[in-house]
């Protein structure tokens, strides 16, 4: 078998009293599209932080290509490419200028660096925008722009926090689409999480994870046919008991 991009074991992590993780365990290959589907408070977030090397789990394994943040977080973060909840570009700067920046920090400069910006900027179609200050986009166009800057490394495993939320069903299904491209294109492994379940339709495999527990974990197909209902929609309300959210658009 491949060595999993991520691996996580039996992971941790509580505030407080609260356990917002509570033992979570997954695996995801090389290529592989994993949708981490669950209501608000499940513990996607939390576990993003983890698996970014923001904070330590107070339990368990994380480990990313084979290797440990403790002793090797420069050589996991080279890898990594990581779109947070919130937005995080600066509105101030032009589109450029903070891919610039955030290519700097990865040692890209000059000829190449240039190169990547606007090879990634046609890839998900925002080249038109590249010059324009961020505070000039709309809140689908910057949330694109965060991922040109999060796939600049050519990262071999990226992870989406929720990155559709606030955009139109178009710009979704585009996202989407561009993301498949990505897999399809670089051998990229996506960790996609998310509350609307319409997103996932499309991953390798999905992970459902309510209060802190990952429940089951299979392809969309595995997982309609073990909740024995007809759509994935109905699978999740069986599973989880809880009642899928609609989008809401900016
Ligand atoms: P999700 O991203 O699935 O909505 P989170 O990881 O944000 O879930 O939250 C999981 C649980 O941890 C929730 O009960 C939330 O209130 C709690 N939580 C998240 N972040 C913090 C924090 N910084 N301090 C205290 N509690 C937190
Ligand atoms: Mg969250």
């Amino acid at each position: 078998m491949t060595e999993p991009v991520l691996a996580l074991t039996d992971v941790r992590k509580s505030y407080g009293s609260n356990e917002a993780l509570k033992g979570v365990s997954l695996d995801i290959a090389p290529g592989e599209i994993v949708g981490l589907l669950g209501p608000n408070g499940a513990g996607k977030s939390t576990l993003f932080q983890i698996c970014s090397g923001l904070f330590s789990p107070d339990g368990g394994e994380v480990r990313l290509f084979g290797m440990g943040y403790k002793d090797n977080a420069s050589e996991i973060l080279k890898q990594l490419g990581v779109v947070f909840q919130s937005r995080s570009l600066d509105l101030d700067m032009s589109v450029r200028a903070n891919l610039k920046f955030h290519g700097n920090l990865f040692g890209l400069s000059g000829k190449l660096l240039n190169q990547r910006i606007d090879t990634a900027a046609a890839f998900f179609a925002v080249t038109e925008l590249i010059d324009k200050p961020v505070r000039t986009l709309s809140g689908g166009n910057q949330r694109r722009i965060e991922i040109v800057r999060a796939t600049l490394n050519m990262p071999a495993l990226l992870l989406m926090d929720e990155p559709s939320v606030g955009l139109d069903p178009t710009t979704r299904k585009l996202l989407g689409q561009h993301i498949r491209g990505l897999r399809d294109t670089h051998q990229t492994s996506i960790l996609w999480a998310t509350h609307l379940v319409e997103e996932v339709e499309h991953a390798d495999r999905i992970a459902l994870i309510v209060a802190g527990k990952i429940i089951r974990v299979g392809t969309p197909a595995e997982i309609i046919a073990a909740a024995g209902t007809e759509t994935l929609a109905d699978a999740y309300i069986a599973l989880t008991g809880v009642k899928p959210m609609a989008a809401v658009v900016e």
